[in-house]
C-alpha cells in the first residue's frame, strides 16, 4: 500500500514565480474553455485537443500544457457533479486562485530548493524554508526511503508530497480509540486501557477569550485588531496542531508495542449530524477530532498498523454485555437497565467499537475500570491500565 504525507514550505514569492502562477491559472482557465466548447470530458482528449493553440499563446514547456488540462478535468468533474446534485446554477467553473499543480517532470528537488523547468534550458529556481518537522522527510527522502509525487504551489507555501510504500501487517488484537473533548480513552481486546487526558479544550476556551477581548478592541483600533487577531489564531492552531501529534504519538507507540490494529469512529458528517447550541457548537467546531484521527491514520500507516473506521451510531447508547439499552447513571457513567452493567462512558463506547468491528470481547476487558482522576492542570496525562495491573499507573508520560 502507498501512502502519500504532504508536507508544507514556506518561501518567498518573486515576481517571476508570480507570473509563472498567474499565466499557469490562465491556462486552466483556456483549457476548461475549450472543453466547454468541443463537449469534452477525458483527460488525454483534451490534452490532444487544446495542444496546438496553447503552443500558439505559451511559450512553456510542454508539461504545463499537461497539467493544466489535469486540473481543468478534475474541476469540471467536480462541477457537473454539483450541479447534477442541483448544488450550482449554471456558470462554469472558473479558476481564480493562483496555484500551480506541477507535473514531476517538471520538477527537481535537492533537499533545499526547488527547480522548476520553465522551458527547455531555462530554469526558475525557489528556495524553500524549513525548521525539524520538513527536515525529518527530507532525511528521509535522502536516505531513499520516500519519494515525491506531484508538487503544488500558491503564494504562500510549496507543498511537496512525500510517498512512501508500507506492508500492513494482520494484527491479532484491536484497540478501539474513542475522541472526546476533554480525554482520549483506548481499550484493547488484549486487555489494555489507556486513558489521555488533554488540554485541547483549554486551549480554545483560552483563544476564545482572547479574541473576544480582542474584537472589542475593534471598533477603535481596527488595524491592530486585526494583525492582534491573526497572530493568535496563529498562536491558537500551532498548538493544538502539535498537541495532537502528541496525543497521535502516544497512541501509535502504544499499538506498536503492544501489535494492535485500530478502530475508530467514522466521524466524517458527525458535524452535519448534530444540531447543538450556540456555545457548544463553538467548541465542536473549532475541536479538531477530524484532525487527531488524520494524525492517528497516518502515524499508524507508517507504522504498518492497519486502521478501520465503524459507524458510530449505537455506540454510546447500548450494552457491550448483553446488548440492551444503556443510559448515564450519574457523571460520565452509564447503566443497562436489563442486566446491570454498569461502567464510564467511554469505555462502553470502546467496548461496543470492539463489539461492532467482530473483535471478542473478553470478560476481562468488560470490567476493566479507570481510577477516578484527579483534575491535571498539565496539558497531557497519561494513564495505562492492563489486567495484571488493574488500577494502577503503568505508564506515565509528561510533557
Ligand atoms: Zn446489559
Amino acid at each position: 500500500m502507498e501512502i502519500t504525507l504532504s508536507v508544507a514550505f514556506s518561501y518567498d514569492i518573486t515576481p517571476q514565480i508570480e507570473k509563472m502562477l498567474k499565466d499557469f491559472r490562465d491556462m486552466v482557465n483556456f483549457c476548461i474553455e475549450k472543453s466547454l466548447q468541443l463537449n469534452i470530458t477525458s483527460y488525454a482528449k483534451l490534452r490532444k485537443n487544446v495542444y496546438e493553440e496553447w503552443k500558439q499563446k505559451w511559450d512553456y514547456s510542454t508539461h504545463f500544457c499537461h497539467s493544466a488540462c489535469r486540473v481543468a478535468t478534475s474541476m469540471l468533474k467536480s462541477w457537473r457533479r454539483l450541479k447534477r446534485k442541483g448544488k450550482i446554477k449554471g456558470g462554469k467553473p472558473v479558476a481564480r486562485k493562483l496555484f500551480i499543480q506541477l507535473d514531476p517532470q517538471l520538477v527537481k528537488f535537492d533537499g533545499k530548493m526547488l527547480r522548476i523547468s520553465v522551458k527547455p534550458r531555462r530554469f526558475l529556481y525557489i528556495p524553500l524554508k524549513y525548521g525539524e518537522y520538513q527536515q525529518k522527510y527530507i532525511d528521509a527522502w535522502k536516505r531513499g526511503e520516500l519519494r515525491i509525487g506531484e508538487v503544488t504551489i500558491n503564494t504562500k507555501k510549496v507543498l511537496i508530497p512525500f510517498r512512501k510504500d508500507v506492508d500492513l501487517t494482520n494484527p491479532k488484537d484491536w484497540i478501539a480509540i474513542d475522541i472526546n473533548e476533554s480525554n482520549v480513552t483506548c481499550v484493547s481486546s488484549n486487555p489494555h486501557v489507556l486513558r489521555i487526558e488533554h488540554g485541547l479544550r483549554t486551549i480554545h476556551t483560552t483563544y476564545f477569550e482572547i479574541r473576544r477581548r480582542i474584537q472589542k478592541l475593534s471598533k477603535y483600533k481596527p488595524i491592530t485588531s486585526k494583525r492582534l487577531i491573526e497572530k493568535y489564531s496563529g498562536r491558537e492552531k500551532k498548538k493544538t496542531h502539535d498537541l495532537c501529534h502528541k496525543i497521535a504519538k502516544i497512541i501509535v507507540d502504544f499499538a506498536k508495542k503492544h501489535n494492535l490494529g485500530i478502530i475508530m469512529e467514522n466521524l466524517k458528517n458527525i458535524r452535519k449530524k448534530i444540531k447543538y447550541g450556540r456555545n457548544l457548537n463553538r467548541r465542536l467546531h473549532s475541536w479538531n477530532f477530524r484532525k487527531l484521527q488524520f494524525f492517528i491514520e497516518y502515524k499508524a500507516k507508517l507504522n504498518g498498523i492497519p486502521v478501520v473506521y465503524i459507524n458510530p451510531k449505537g455506540t454510546s447508547s447500548l450494552c457491550p454485555r448483553c446488548g440492551g439499552k444503556i443510559a448515564p447513571n450519574g457523571q460520565r457513567v452509564l447503566k443497562c437497565r436489563k442486566c446491570g452493567y454498569e461502567n464510564d462512558r467511554d469505555i462502553v463506547a470502546c467496548l461496543n467499537m470492539l463489539r461492532m468491528r467482530g473483535v471478542p470481547v473478553p470478560p476481562e476487558s468488560l470490567s476493566m475500570k479507570l481510577r477516578k482522576e484527579r483534575n491535571s492542570s498539565r496539558r497531557l496525562n497519561v494513564t495505562a491500565y492492563s489486567l495484571n495491573h488493574l488500577e494502577e499507573r503503568t505508564d506515565l508520560w509528561k510533557f
